[in-house]
């Protein structure tokens, strides 16, 4: 099973990281030993002191397939879920700063909590959906699947003209505003169009 995930696919997002506005998704994957499932508590890990935290969508792949026509991608995902893209933003930082690869600091161990999985059509229109993130009981990050850059559709058709997609793929499809640093005691909570459909203790 792989598991993709989206950068910057989100405007403001990408302002206040000081990024660029990537003309194509900004794909990078982590293992699977990354998920956390069934509200499982995140650990703190020690080689970082600035982990972050970035509430995505994650779409789960329900076929087979490579080269995918964007007009035929909804057919290859069923079912989504509220996960957390865990950041060690002091790492990402100095491997950015010297364009090297982010896998350590995006890949680590359980640095990808998930919900379980829902029906895609389960909280609404999927193309128009509300989602946000909690921390401590405080609404840290308000996003909207319509305000992406680039669409479910389109990620799934730029991802499988380089790997093939296989059924039970993870794709995490980005973050919007208003992520921030974590720290051991805090709760965070994942909504979508209002359910509560997680919960992370950082310990
Ligand atoms: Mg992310």
């Amino acid at each position: 099973m792989k598991i993709f995930a989206v950068g910057r696919n989100y405007v403001e997002h990408i302002q206040e990281l000081d990024n660029e506005r990537p003309d194509e998704p900004v794909i990078f994957s982590k293992p699977e030993t990354a998920l956390v499932k069934k509200n499982n508590p995140f650990f703190y890990p020690d080689f970082s002191q600035d982990i972050h935290f970035e509430g995505e969508i994650v779409l789960k792949v329900c076929k087979n397939g490579k080269n995918i026509l964007e007009k035929f991608a909804h057919k290859y995902y069923d079912e989504i879920a509220f996960g957390v893209d865990f950041t060690a933003r002091d790492l990402q930082s100095k491997l950015k700063s010297k364009g090297l690869p982010w896998e350590i600091a995006k890949g680590f161990d359980m640095s990808a909590p998930i919900s379980a999985f829902y029906p895609k059509d389960h909280f609404g229109n999927l193309f128009n959906l509300p989602f946000s993130l909690k921390q401590n009981g405080e609404t840290r990050q308000q996003g909207n699947t319509g305000l992406m850059l680039f669409n479910f559709d389109h990620i799934i058709s730029y991802i499988s003209k380089f790997f093939t997609l296989k059924q039970g793929d993870l794709i995490f499809t980005g973050t919007p505003k208003g992520v921030g640093p974590v720290k051991i005691g805090d709760t965070l909570e994942g909504f979508i169009n209002e359910q509560k459909v997680l919960k992370v203790e950082i310990k």
